[in-house]
């Protein structure tokens, strides 16, 4: 670390502040697979930085694109005025999404994503005089983010505790890990569609499913250690939604852009629904953006019910469909095509599958899970000191094996950028399992 560095001042987020500045870890320049830290150390990337530059960091064509725009014109408003590269990001983006989803509203990060989706959700019922629909339904241990909106309908206690009451009316279901059926699935686990069950269960015993606005779930819960739909779980959610007249809302903040080797989870699962969340991979993490992909009709909904003139959703961020994102959202998608990078994913995942699974039989490794380019390695706690195991890993990887690899509880979840090459899935694994052997 440089000695003029002084790390006082900076507040940082879901970090152990005190236990980092004893001994920062820094990174300093990134290129393609690999971070450089302060001391010049190359860093295999095995999470894609926060499972977000799916193409590898710095992309000169997304660099390019950024720097061109930002002497070109740094700032316009959205409000009531427009710019061409929002509306070009916006085509862009509508391209790639599924059949139907073709409506897009810009935020800037995956939070505002979903309360951006949550707000849809309320005000699409209104709007058609179907107000009594206030009800929003989440999962145990979703993350969808640390807005007000997201932490209700977010299913992690630590998130929530020191918040008060946050959502009035939400919900939640269960999630679906079951390890004592499902240890070392290869891809989607066979057992556990019927937990889906429950959603109509709680709908008609709780609620009255008329009172429910929408079910907002991760395709694959990324955040809490890589959480696989059961096969058949998502269609059922979807087919009980539909019944009712619920609105799905899939959060694929982690799982867009190729991550499970197609552009979206809707497509890889087959299941639409009504609206999609994204960032992070939407501009390859270069520069903040959020996203909602909403079906036609629902957009449609709000043009008919409004008057003539009047604004018909009263939302909004300065820095929607900002300059800047809206460059690199427009390079990003071009990057994915002109590489095929949801192929190339698609085609190094039975590798990166084979590599994650030599793991198991490994000192303290109770679940291997993955599917696409995303995993999860759920160890064993040491007694009275939950997650301690995990992060110590991740200290070892990073200090001493040259790899990042991202930890939450005892999980480690791997999401490397979608051009990693099977050398690399190696260099992985084996740092990983190295630093499990050495464990005791
Ligand atoms: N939703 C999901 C599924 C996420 O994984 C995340 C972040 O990891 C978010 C929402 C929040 O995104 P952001 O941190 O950009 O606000």
């Amino acid at each position: 670390m440089p000695t003029t560095l002084n790390t006082d001042h900076f507040w940082m987020p879901f970090t152990a502040n005190r236990q980092f500045k004893s001994k920062p870890r820094l990174l300093v320049a990134a290129s393609g697979m690999h971070y450089t830290t302060d001391d010049g150390r190359q860093i295999l990337d095995g999470t894609a930085g926060l499972w977000c530059t799916n193409a590898g960091h710095c992309h000169p064509k997304i660099v390019e694109a950024i720097q061109q725009q930002a002497a070109k014109m740094d700032f316009a408003p959205v409000f009531q005025m427009g710019h061409p590269l929002a509306f070009e990001a916006a085509s862009a983006l509508a391209a790639i999404a599924p059949e139907g989803l073709n409506r897009v509203f810009f935020c800037n990060d995956g939070s505002e994503s979903v309360d951006t989706a949550l707000k849809i959700a309320l005000a699409y019922h209104r709007v058609r005089g179907d107000g009594l629909r206030t009800r929003l339904i989440g999962r145990e241990r979703g993350y969808h983010g640390v807005g007000f909106g997201g932490i209700a309908v977010g299913g992690i206690a630590g998130n929530r505790k020191h918040f008060g009451p946050t959502l009035a009316g939400v919900d939640h279901l269960r999630h679906p890990l079951d390890i004592a059926r499902n240890a070392f699935s290869h891809g989607l686990p066979e057992h556990g569609a019927e937990i889906a069950d429950e959603f109509e269960q709680r709908l008609l015993a709780l609620h009255d499913p008329a009172t429910v606005a929408a079910l907002i779930v991760e395709p694959v819960q990324g955040s809490t250690g890589v959480i696989l739909p059961p096969k058949g779980y998502l269609q059922k959610l979807r087919a009980v939604c539909d019944k009712y007249g619920i609105l799905l809302i899939f959060d694929e903040v982690i799982t867009g852009f190729g991550r499970l080797g197609a552009p979206f989870a809707a497509d890889y699962f087959g299941v639409m629904p009504d609206m999609i969340c994204c960032a992070k991979g939407l501009t390859n993490a270069s520069v903040p953006m959020g996203a909602v992909i909403v079906r036609q009709d629902i957009h449609d909904a709000f043009m008919s019910a409004a008057g003539e003139n009047a604004i018909e959703f009263f939302h909004g961020y300065t820095y929607t469909g900002h300059p800047l994102a809206a460059a690199a959202a427009i390079a990003t998608m071009a990057v994915y095509k002109s590489e095929n990078l949801f192929d190339r994913a698609a085609a190094t995942a039975p590798y990166f599958e084979q590599a994650a699974h030599s793991l198991k039989g490994l000192p303290f490794v109770k679940d291997v899970r993955n599917l696409g380019l995303v995993c999860g390695i759920e160890l064993e706690p040491v007694a009275g000191k939950p997650g301690a195991r995990a992060f110590d890993a991740f200290l070892k990887c990073f200090w001493e094996k040259g790899v990042l690899i991202r930890t939450t509880g005892d999980i480690i979840a791997l999401s490397p950028p979608l051009i990693i090459e099977p050398g690399q899935i190696d260099q992985l694994f084996t740092a990983i399992g190295d630093v499990l052997k050495e464990q005791h």
